[in-house]
């Protein structure tokens, strides 16, 4: 396992507001264990965004922290918003925050996986069989395509209708560079990508195969690359999510895929995700780590969130960020033995376990830690 005596690897923790702050407490109490123990250690800098940052400073993130963040290596995210701040003008919401990191960080590539573990199995809406040890990964295009290109708007024709227009637009270097970022990953997996796009109807879907088709042939000649229908997808990640290892799509199919994926694994309180930019001259990649999840206002304070997802995330970041595989693994094996102990809170609570607080769950994934370093 690497010791690292320094602490060149620059952190900024950003809470957030609703459970965002006790959830990432629980993290925090994790990168203390890597450091205490000489595994790892990461220099941490703590911000304020969202309703957080709004009530402090009058927006939702500074231009002190996004400077903070383009100075990172990675960024941890908890989650913000809540009805405190509903009823602010569009950009100062507490979402403006986190979409003007993500615009600035250029974080073109959302990595979403959906893993189940063993313990949990039960808690998928599909078979046990189907779900049991399902670990895939979902690659989605996050500031390209429709959501972003022009024309778009209602317009108002001649004989007095409106019409309603959106645009998928895709330049080849916006595909080959999240494609690129699948294929890396699947390298460190088990070497299988699957192209996802509507080629048969759409012809920016047919340029996404064919630059697939180069950036593989080019240089990932040993990963097998597949393509699939983005209607067939959905249905076969329902039918058979194991035959999938990394999907990698445009925005919008990325966006409701994922969320399909998601529901594989039967909670939102396990899901992290991690958000990628371009590699710098070291190779080293802007990055975002968030829990899927949002700031659950109706629970927050109340000590009984589920810190899992955000937990996950930072172990994303030690693999992701870090290149550090073995103590991710070490975060993630944690979690498995806790659940598998039957120790959950209430969101994933299941006959015959134990109900705990956030704080609880936060002590036995340390004890996990403790006995397995
Ligand atoms: P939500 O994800 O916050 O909550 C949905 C439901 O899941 C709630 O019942 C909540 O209690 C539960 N839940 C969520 N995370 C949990 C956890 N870790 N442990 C236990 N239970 C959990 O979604 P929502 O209710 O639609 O939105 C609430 C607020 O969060 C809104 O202001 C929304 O804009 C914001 N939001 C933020 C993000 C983000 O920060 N990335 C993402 C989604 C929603």
């Amino acid at each position: 396992m690497a010791r690292t005596a320094g602490s060149n690897r620059k952190v900024l923790v950003l809470p957030g507001d609703g459970i965002g702050p006790e959830i990432m407490r629980q993290v925090l109490r994790v990168v203390d264990f890597f450091d205490r123990r000489g595994i790892a250690s990461f220099a941490i800098t703590e911000g304020l965004v969202g309703g957080a940052a709004y009530d402090a400073d009058g927006t939702p993130l500074t231009d002190a922290t996004l400077s903070q963040a383009l100075a990172s290596d990675a960024v941890l995210f908890g989650s913000v918003g809540g009805p405190k701040w509903e009823s602010l003008p569009f950009e100062l919401r507490p979402e403006r925050g986190l979409l003007r990191l993500r615009k600035e960080m250029d974080l073109f590539a959302n990595l979403r996986p959906a893993v189940v573990f063993d313990a949990l199995a039960d808690a998928s809406s599909l078979k046990r069989d189907l779900v049991a040890d399902l670990d895939l990964m979902i690659v989605r295009e996050l500031t390209g395509g429709i959501y972003f290109g022009d024309p778009r708007g209602i317009e108002t024709l001649p004989d007095g209708s409106r019409r309603g227009v959106n645009t998928e637009v895709y330049t080849e270097a916006e595909i080959e560079r999240v494609v690129r970022v699948a294929c890396d990953l699947a390298r460190k997996r088990r070497g299988r990508v699957c192209e996802v796009d509507k080629a048969n109807v759409m012809e920016s879907g047919g340029l996404w195969r064919e630059v697939a088709q180069q950036v593989h042939d080019a240089d990932y000649p040993e990963i097998e690359l597949s393509f699939m229908y983005a209607d067939n997808c959905a249905m076969q990640l329902v039918r058979n999510p194991k035959q999938f290892d990394v999907i990698v799509t445009s925005n919008l199919f990325g966006d409701i895929l994922s969320d399909c994926a998601a529901m594989l694994t039967g909670s939102l309180g396990m899901l992290p995700s991690a958000s990628l930019g371009a590699a710098d001259e070291s190779g080293r990649r802007k990055a975002l780590y968030e829990p899927v999840h949002g700031s659950a206002p109706d629970i927050a304070g109340q000590d009984v969130a589920n810190p899992l997802a955000s937990i996950l995330s930072f172990s994303m970041m030690l693999r992701y960020s870090f290149d550090l595989a073995e103590e991710a693994d070490l975060v993630e094996n944690a979690v498995r033995r806790a659940l598998a102990a039957g120790v959950r809170t209430g969101d994933i609570l299941q006959p015959n376990t134990a109900r705990v607080s956030t704080r609880v769950m936060g002590d036995t994934i340390l004890r996990e830690l403790e006995r397995a370093a």
